[in-house]
């Protein structure tokens, strides 16, 4: 190969790909991606976990940065609940010029999951770069999101930028602390008018790449299954184990845990999944590609249902699921057992209360002697925020841009996010977050988490220029 000869000429388009996409060194970054990575590694290294952290601190220092780049002090509010002093949480807002063009909101979450630097290799609370990836608690989940919501705004705010819709930013506490505190709930109670938008976007779904670091699909959510969990209990009078008799708690419990191992809830579709399946079928061959298009038909074919059932991830997003997690029974090894519990996690299909669902578990048990309840009081549901041409077309436009080739494929959320209480407060919610994920090397929430330095970037890159579109102005 001589230097005259193009890279293209020698080398695979994926490989040439692969080194022009290769992660620059922090010592040649660009300066603005060099003054990102300041705010994006401050907020890594503020502890905001539950047990020891405070998102209050990071809330403070990231209205600090907002500040200092000219944000009048006005459009900048820490808001610290009362009751809950370190899950505070900061919204700021860019007005726009144009009357009744609406308000877009930047949401991510600024707590993270709890990490016992003794159980990582590396300390979670330190930014580290190594080996193309960023390693700490909170690089996936969602500080990369945060930190790029807060560098888009100081950047527009720097350059004079006059979008012509309003960008609200929202930063908040206790999204991965269900039934503790939720900022986002906390928010839409108190400070409605702070985070109202015409949509957000949020969290919850990421772009795939295959093993080669090329992108398979760029996924976006578009709405989440309902979280409920069900306690059922059964008494008796008990008494001597020496004298069993034929009632008795636990069998009564077991038996009701067997009928709803056994229990399918109806295959349903909605929008989002039906274009899921439909454009999934395209990146796969053979039985499962054939098998994903048979079950998008209307009505699916029954045999393709049974083998994409067998799929963990496909047969969440095909029904409700209800499953049991945790027992607890009897009070001593030499008695009949007084109480026997069990706590039902189901993940309901939008369109279902959760009460609806209560009634579905009481009719498959049939049995009257045991109780089916909520452990918490239901949340609001509503149906997933619809796809819009407004909302789809400029993340179709840009991904094709950035990973020419890709398909944009709308996700249903078997987890949760903070969506489900935006969505139903009538501020529909997408998860956008822009990063291509190895499936493998997430660690959400696990050990050692970590991200593709080139991923965040990129992902930089995507969301300033898709809100931008969004928000119209220059
Ligand atoms: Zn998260």
């Amino acid at each position: 190969m001589t230097l005259n000869t193009p890279l293209y000429k020698v080398l695979p388009a994926a490989l040439i790909l692969a080194l022009v996409c290769q992660a620059a060194p922090a010592n040649s970054l660009r300066q603005s991606q060099e003054d990102f990575r300041k705010i994006y590694k401050q907020l890594v290294e503020i502890n905001t976990t539950l047990s020891e952290g405070s998102c209050t601190e990071a809330a403070d220092a990231m209205a600090v940065h907002l500040r200092a780049a000219g944000l009048p002090d006005t459009n900048i509010q820490l808001i610290v609940p009362p009751d809950h002093p370190r899950q505070g949480n900061l919204v700021a807002k860019l007005p726009g010029h144009a009357e009744d063009a609406g308000a877009l909101l930047l949401l991510a979450h600024i707590d993270v999951v709890e990490a016992n630097p003794a159980d990582w290799e590396r300390d979670p609370f330190t930014l580290i770069e190594e080996d193309g990836y960023f390693f700490g608690r909170g690089t996936m989940d969602d500080k990369q999101m945060a930190a790029i919501f807060v560098d888009i705004m100081m950047r527009m705010v720097q350059s004079g930028y006059q979008p012509e819709k309003t960008i609200k930013l929202a930063l908040t506490c206790g999204e991965e602390t269900p039934f503790n505190f939720n900022g986002v709930s906390y928010l839409l109670k108190h400070h409605r008018d702070l985070i109202d938008a015409d949509f957000a976007l949020n969290e919850g779904a990421w772009g795939i790449l295959d093993s080669n670091q090329t992108p398979v699909f760029y996924g976006i959510q578009a709405g989440e299954k309902t979280y409920q969990d069900y306690q059922l209990e059964v008494t008796n009078p008990g008494g001597h184990s020496s004298q069993p008799r034929k009632d008795n708690a636990i069998y009564e419990l077991a038996s009701a845990l067997l009928r709803i191992a056994e229990y399918e809830f109806p295959v349903e579709f909605n929008a989002t999944t039906r274009t899921y399946f439909e454009r999934l079928a395209t990146l796969k061959t053979g039985q499962e590609a054939q098998d994903l298009k048979a079950i998008a038909q209307i009505p699916p074919d029954p045999n393709a249902l049974a083998r994409i059932k067998e799929n963990p991830l496909y047969n969440s997003v095909l029904h409700t699921t209800c499953v049991t997690t945790k027992l607890d029974a009897g009070h001593a090894p030499n008695a009949l057992p007084q109480r026997a519990l069990a706590n039902v996690n189901c993940r309901i299909f939008p369109g279902h209360t959760q009460e609806k669902i209560r009634q579905n578990l009481e009719q498959v048990i049939d049995n009257p002697q045991i109780a089916v309840s909520f452990v918490d009081p239901p949340e609001s549901t509503s149906t997933p925020p619809l796809l819009t041409d407004a909302v789809i077309r400029p993340i179709e436009t840009l991904s094709e841009e950035m990973w020419p080739g890709t398909p944009v494929i709308p996700i249903l959320q078997a987890g949760g996010t903070d969506g489900r209480f935006l969505t139903p407060a009538g501020i529909p919610t997408y998860g956008v977050n822009g990063l291509m994920i190895e499936p493998d090397k997430m660690f959400a929430h696990g050990l050692n988490e970590r991200v593709l330095v080139k991923s965040v970037y990129e992902s930089r890159e995507f969301l300033d220029r898709l809100v931008r579109l969004y928000v119209g102005g220059e």
